[in-house]
């Protein structure tokens, strides 16, 4: 495929994620320039992120430490910020934190250190986190985000480390629960949260198949890949 056509191609799928992202904000009361589009470009290649730049997208996730930090160095030129959303391994921390500019999957103490040393070094100023928090329910909390009864401790944590920066909250629906219904909870997590943390603002949820639900529930940023870049290639 020419270069042309797939700039086509993404310049549509990022119309429509937009239009859709319109739509959800006038339909909870909200503007659109409240929600900023996180494009997920995990498995796909470089030169789609030098497109979505070119596009003015501001912002892209990628969710596997070592694609990320490839994707991120040949892409250094952009100007885009890098949301690091995957799964982090301790010992990977520091490494993330040398690219991303934002780590939106901060779900355990065990992370800070790495994080903050990974900042320090990379002498850029704090380093944005969200704390990742788990909808799911309590028999299946362990894979992903800290659970809510958890969640006060990690993000004093977070706030009171001067290498990094609380930004607020990240969370990924369960799979097979309305995601109206875990969004809401987690709206309902936030407005606690808020209160110990006014300025952590963030809100990231959302993705291809329920950022309408999310935006409802007050997103502030949604995280998308399929809608804008079209169905990953099968899992590497
Ligand atoms: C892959 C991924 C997304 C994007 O999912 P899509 O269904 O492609 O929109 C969002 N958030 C996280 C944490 C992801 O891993």
């Amino acid at each position: 495929m020419s270069g042309g056509g797939r700039r086509e191609e993404v310049a549509a799928g990022l119309a429509a994620v937009q239009q859709r992202i319109d739509a959800a904000c006038r339909a909870a009361g909200r503007t659109a320039d409240e929600v900023t589009l996180v494009v997920v470009t995990k498995f796909f290649p470089a030169s789609d992120v030098r497109i979505l730049a070119d596009l003015q997208v501001a912002a892209v996730g990628e969710n596997r430490h070592q694609e990320a930090q490839a994707k991120a160095a040949e892409c250094g030129d952009l100007g885009i910020r890098w949301h690091y959303v995957g799964g982090l391994q301790s010992n990977k921390a520091a490494a993330v934190a040398s690219y991303a500019d934002v780590v939106e999957s901060v779900d355990r103490p065990k992370l800070v250190r790495g994080l903050a040393r990974g900042a320090a070094e990379r002498g850029a100023g704090p380093l944005r986190c969200l704390v990742q928090v788990s909808l799911d329910p309590p028999e299946a909390q362990g894979r992903a985000g800290v659970a809510p009864g958890e969640l006060p401790a990690l993000a004093d944590l977070v706030a009171s480390t001067p290498e990094l920066e609380l930004g607020g909250l990240m969370a990924v629906a369960p799979l097979g629960e309305d995601p109206d219904e875990a969004f809401s909870r987690l709206a309902g997590l936030r407005e606690q949260f808020l209160v110990d943390h006014p300025e952590a603002r963030v809100l990231s949820a959302g993705m291809s198949g329920d950022l309408e639900e999310a935006v409802r529930h007050g997103a502030t940023h949604v995280r998308v890949g399929r809608a804008v870049l079209g169905e990953r290639p099968s899992v590497q």
